[in-house]
């Protein structure tokens, strides 16, 4: 009886074994025989991932990282646009091979797809018209916009309890709420409200109105999302990001879009990754 009890635990074992192949695959084999990688990204999100008005380029931090990647897998790269509440599933589903689209690693993430390390690091914020919020009690029972799906909506739920969150599908939604009043605050991370302010201040109509006050309430450290075991992929991925934090080429990226001479300067300061927080 024991004995076959085990047996069947063994055959059971196998074919989670088998399901677990067939989900996640080898991507990285499949995308250098299909000489492409196709990659999930935000597509109206500067300066992550947006799409050049002028050359129809995908442009952006996140691109420029899976540009990098595409390029030492020499293969070519497509870029699809994935919004905050589908990402995980349009990789899941097969649909695109890497996530690149400033994603949180956590541990409820982490149950449903693999994370390579931290790349980007960063902190949710708010923004605002200049001079209505100088510390969380001012958002109490306010209205607070952010986007669906997102640990944003998560954390300002927690840190404001009497606030009313809307939900909106997009960051530039939450923000265009800010402007015509319906959210006292957008909130979400401080690198992608960098790049929402940075679209204000270029509109003379808009400029000098808004800011980001200089309250932070989480840590979000940003992973490339794969499928759960693509054990190949992800070593490939972390050994890239590794290399290009020594070869100075994620500095340079850094700087690119995020320097003082950007559309959406940002210091480093208390989010800069240390290699403690890599793996995290
Ligand atoms: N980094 C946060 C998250 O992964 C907010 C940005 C986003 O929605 O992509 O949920």
């Amino acid at each position: 009886m024991a004995r076959k009890i085990g047996l069947f635990v063994l055959a059971l074992a196998m074919v989670g074994v088998l399901c677990g192949a067939a989900l996640a695959g080898d991507t990285l084999a499949d995308v250098k025989k299909n000489g492409v990688l196709v990659a999930g990204v935000k597509d109206s999100l500067p300066p992550f991932g947006s799409v050049d008005p002028n050359t129809k380029e995908y442009v952006g931090y996140d691109i420029d990282f899976v540009k990098y990647i595409a390029k030492k897998l020499g293969v070519k790269v497509e870029f699809k646009p994935v919004s905050s509440a589908n990402r995980m599933p349009m990789l899941m589903e097969g649909r695109v091979d890497l996530l690149a689209c400033t994603m949180t690693k956590n541990p409820e993430r982490a149950k449903q797809i693999d994370f390579s390390y931290t790349y980007f690091l960063t902190g949710q914020k708010f923004l605002t018209k200049k001079g209505t919020v100088k510390s969380l009690k001012d958002l109490e029972g306010k209205k607070i916009g952010t986007a669906k799906g997102s640990t944003s909506e998560q954390n300002v739920t927690k840190a404001v309890p009497s606030a009313t969150v809307l939900s909106f599908d997009d960051y530039p939604q939450a923000v265009l709420g800010v402007q015509q009043g319906k959210v006292i605050a957008a909130t979400t991370d401080e690198s992608i409200l960098a790049g929402q302010l940075g679209k204000l201040e270029k509109n003379p109509a808009t400029k000098g109105k808004f800011e980001i006050p200089d309250l932070a309430i989480s840590e979000e450290p940003y992973g490339l999302g794969m499928r759960k075991g693509d054990t190949n992929l992800v070593k490939f991925v972390n050994d890239t990001i590794l290399e290009m934090e020594k070869n100075g080429e994620a500095a340079k990226i850094f700087e690119k879009w995020f320097g003082p001479n950007s559309d959406s300067p940002i210091k480093r300061g208390s989010f800069k990754i240390t290699a403690d927080k890599r793996g995290t």
